[in-house]
């Protein structure tokens, strides 16, 4: 028989119980650290031992019996996993266990076996076990599958009853593309009860969640102003506090003028636990859509990122450093001033890249004496990047028309 009809799937609690391993081969050494990481008290009986084993023993973790089994060996055990490559001894083992009510898990032929153990994963909170068939190498490829569906949020994590404690994730949704955002932000998205979502965050996974998440945008409101940053805070402070799981969807990288810094002390100073998930951000992966690598061998061993709102006097004035400027499209001009009376070459090349990684992505190209003009000419609008640098030139859309 194997787990199928006529068995019940259970998970055990063997923390500090006695569980006896016959054999020391590979089945042996995989059982034995499977059962210590759970907390077993582990009894190995086998005249001879792989190297891991060895060095289990060596720690002190595991005892050794070394000799073969002897009738006996199971006083006092809860469970016995035989795997001794030598069907006589399993056969006993298992025999011996039948007699003392001891529930047996056998490596090799499954007959008299009254235990199997799944394949196992586990993802977040949740313990995948597959088994059935007989087919270990088939129930290891379905345990993957099922985890790597988990992790990548494809299945629905989310907690149906009450779960006690909420928190907060600070996820970097990249620049658009929703294919651009992590697995573990994904992940947590399918687990989220609330969504707190910017402007910029990849808005299309939202048609994912199922319909009771709360989706709270943040970046949309009548007067065409965003929710100022106090209130956004309040806002995952407070569903947190009623124990729900709440995704703070961000555009690009959190911590790349994204005001997450400012998210995560607020959450910590209000006692919630938080998480940041690192996200593609705009400043390298827009730049890249375009053909530009931020830094090249032999033309740029740097670069900056700035927003075009600041004063830009202190960053290196030199075409092989690349400047990357977020925000600032309507003060491009005075921008590209401002670094040529710093001291930059007017002929750096120069590129503006409107909504980056979507569909709707344009480069325009041209020199920083010239990449205001053309853009204005274009009619360029936000959100978009300029880069500033000797890099611009290995783009495609290179040399300006
Ligand atoms: N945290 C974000 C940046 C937030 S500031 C990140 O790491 O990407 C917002 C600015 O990012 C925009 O004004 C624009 O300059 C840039 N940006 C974000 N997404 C973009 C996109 N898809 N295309 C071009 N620029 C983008």
């Amino acid at each position: 028989m194997s787990s199928g009809e006529g068995s019940l799937p259970l998970t055990l609690r063997v923390t500090g119980r006695k569980v006896v391993v016959v054999g020391g081969g590979h089945v042996a050494t995989r059982r034995t650290l499977s059962l210590l990481d759970a907390g077993a008290q582990v009894v190995v009986i086998s005249p001879s031992i792989s190297d891991s084993l060895a060095s289990s023993i060596g720690r002190g973790d595991v005892a050794w019996i070394q000799r073969t089994y002897e009738s006996g060996d199971l006083d006092g055990a809860w469970l016995v996993q035989t795997a001794t490559a030598d069907p006589e001894v399993d056969g006993r083992v298992a025999d011996d266990a039948e007699a003392h009510q001891i529930w047996c898990l056998k490596g090799g032929a499954h007959d008299h076996a009254t235990a199997w153990s799944p394949a196992v994963a586990r993802v977040a909170d949740v313990t995948v076990a597959v088994s059935g068939g007989g087919d270990a190498g088939r129930a290891a490829a379905l345990r993957d599958g099922v985890a790597a569906a988990l992790q990548s949020g494809d299945l629905p994590l989310r907690h149906r009853t009450h779960h006690p404690d909420g928190f907060v994730a600070l996820v970097g949704g990249g620049p658009g593309d929703p294919g651009l955002l992590t697995t573990r932000g994904r992940r947590l998205l399918a687990e989220a009860d609330v969504v707190v979502i910017d402007r910029l965050a990849p808005h299309s996974v939202l048609a994912e969640l199922p319909p009771d998440v709360e989706v709270i945008d943040v970046g949309k409101m009548p007067d065409h102003h965003p929710i100022p940053q106090d209130e956004i805070n309040a806002i995952l402070i407070d569903r947190a506090k009623q124990g729900k799981i709440v995704v703070r969807l961000k555009g690009g990288d959190p911590y790349v003028f994204g005001r997450g810094g400012e998210e995560l002390i607020a959450c910590r100073e209000a006692g919630i636990p938080v998480e940041v998930v690192p996200g593609v951000t705009s400043a390298i992966a827009v730049a890249a859509a375009a053909g530009i690598p931020v830094t090249h061998r032999g033309v740029s061993r740097g670069f900056s990122v700035v927003t075009g709102h600041e004063s830009l006097a202190d960053v290196p004035h030199n075409r092989a450093h690349t400047l990357v400027m977020l925000m600032g499209v309507k003060r491009l001009a005075e921008t590209a001033a401002e670094l040529i009376a710093a001291g930059h070459d007017p002929e750096t090349p120069s590129a503006l890249i409107e909504s980056g990684c979507t569909e709707d992505q344009r480069v325009t190209v041209g020199t920083l004496a010239t990449i205001a003009d053309r853009a204005e000419a274009v009619g360029a609008r936000p959100p978009a990047i300029t880069v500033i640098g000797d890099v611009v030139a290995l783009s495609p859309g290179w040399p300006p028309a």
